[in-house]
């Protein structure tokens, strides 16, 4: 079994809704993370089973991107719950900037939701019988904020550790250094005493040294080569996207690539190649389909 310790549960999810955790607080549960808008009904469903008629007074988000705080605006019609996003972010969160939150240039989807409050790096959660230690981990997402629970060893590590690798390093996408961060929060895990990490996609893990290695070489890999994480990027935001509208046809989803700012500044820092973006796009859509992470029914692509 994991060490997960006491008054914690995973509800483990795909790669659209980032996982879930659950933790037995004194008043009522908190929830780190909320998944994704296309799957917050069956959120909240799978939060009313496993609380079996107790409350969830607390929702805190380790960063917004819409696969991570896509269902806050539904836990919050379900649960009279307050809402803390990283400090950096509140601001944006109480405007409802578009821009700076990333719905507006990555062109994805978030409902609308309230913060009522924030977690600032330095801050000591205390939830239940459990004390969880705010931590910045800048890198995959400027603001994003890691969580760790120095005695039970458990630490939830968001985009910024997965078993294989992280997520994508958005800021580099658009031209601003963040490679270096990568590392740094790495090396930031390398030094606590981690027993078991939590991360935002994928199952939990307790090989945290292999975890590190392998995220090390890939970053290694992108910094040899920061063309090849611009593609991977370009790669990561045409599959989300087809996740999150299932299947669309072809004029569509050519307006989607040219219209989405965020594959725009992606063509320009690869120096656009091919001279012309629709030419790169058609290319990169080629490609997903070639290796079979796309599908194509006539005139139809859909996710697979
Ligand atoms: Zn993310």
């Amino acid at each position: 079994m994991l060490p997960l310790g006491p008054g914690l549960h995973v509800l483990e999810r795909g790669w659209l809704s980032s996982n879930n955790v659950l933790l037995d607080g004194d008043d009522g549960a908190t929830l780190i993370d909320s998944g994704h808008s296309v799957h917050a009904e069956q959120t909240v469903a799978l939060l009313r089973q496993l609380l079996g008629g107790k409350p969830l007074r607390h929702l805190i988000n380790t960063h917004l991107h819409s696969d991570h705080c896509g269902g806050n605006a539904a836990v919050q019609r379900e649960w009279a719950l307050d809402v803390r996003v990283p400090s950096g972010s509140l601001k944006a969160v109480q405007a409802w900037d578009e821009q700076a939150l990333s719905y507006a240039p990555t062109r994805q989807r978030c409902e609308r939701y309230t913060a009522q409050g924030s977690v600032a790096p330095g801050q000591v959660l205390s939830i239940g019988t459990r004390h969880w230690e705010v931590m910045a981990a800048p890198g995959h997402d400027p603001e994003s904020v890691i969580l760790f629970d120095a005695i039970h060893g458990v630490l939830i590590s968001a985009d910024a550790l997965w078993e294989n690798g992280f997520g994508v390093v958005f800021p580099e996408l658009d031209g601003d250094a963040a490679f270096d961060d990568v590392g740094c929060v790495l090396d930031l895990i390398e030094a606590l005493p981690v027993r078991c990490v939590i991360p935002g996609h994928g199952a939990p893990f307790t090989d945290v040294a292999a975890a590190l290695q392998r995220s090390r070489s890939r970053l290694a890999g992108f910094r040899a080569s920061p063309e090849r994480h611009l593609r991977h990027g370009a790669k990561v935001l045409l599959k989300y996207h087809l996740m999150e509208e299932r299947e669309q046809a072809l004029p569509a989803l050519r307006d989607w690539l040219r219209d989405t700012p965020l594959m725009q500044s992606i063509w320009s820092g690869l120096a656009r190649p091919e001279g012309e973006f629709a030419v790169w796009a058609e290319r990169l859509l080629q490609e997903l389909l070639t290796s079979g992470v796309l599908g194509r029914r006539g005139d139809i692509v859909y996710d697979v």
